[in-house]
């Protein structure tokens, strides 16, 4: 059993945006369709199916990405999570939040949806830091 707090809905923001969109105001297409290549490759290969049409451009491609954020993620937030990890890691870590994004793998939308916080409220020390190649 896992539990989400503090939940932030994005969907006033999202919509006036779209609403924006569809009137033909100052938001153009090129403005909300920006998904990088790096999110465009991560929604194909960790992102979760939505059952839900984009709102661009209505294709049934759409899906969530969910990125992690915490200090005691240490050198590891902002790294993308399924639901199931973060279900396990609700138990795991003390707080975390997650943000999640849709992103359209065909015109490349993509908007905030909600963010939440997990954990059981018992803070734990970071990982310790990890060489990486970068570090050289
Ligand atoms: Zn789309």
């Amino acid at each position: 059993m896992w539990s989400q707090r503090f939940v932030i809905d994005y969907s006033l923001q999202r919509r006036a945006v779209l609403t924006t969109l569809y009137r033909g105001g100052a938001t153009s297409m090129d403005d909300v369709c920006d998904a990088d290549p790096y999110t465009l490759r991560a929604a194909k290969h960790h992102g979760e199916p939505v059952p839900q049409p984009c709102p661009v451009c209505r294709k049934t491609d759409l899906r969530h990405l969910s990125y992690v954020f915490g200090d005691e993620l240490g050198q590891y937030s902002g790294r993308i999570k399924s639901r199931r990890e973060i279900e396990s890691m609700a138990h795991e870590y003390g707080e975390i939040r997650a943000y999640v994004v849709e992103v359209c793998q065909q015109c490349r939308w993509n908007h905030l949806v909600e963010s939440y916080v997990v954990g059981d409220g018992v803070a734990r020390r970071p990982p310790r830091r990890q060489r990486t190649v970068e570090d050289d």
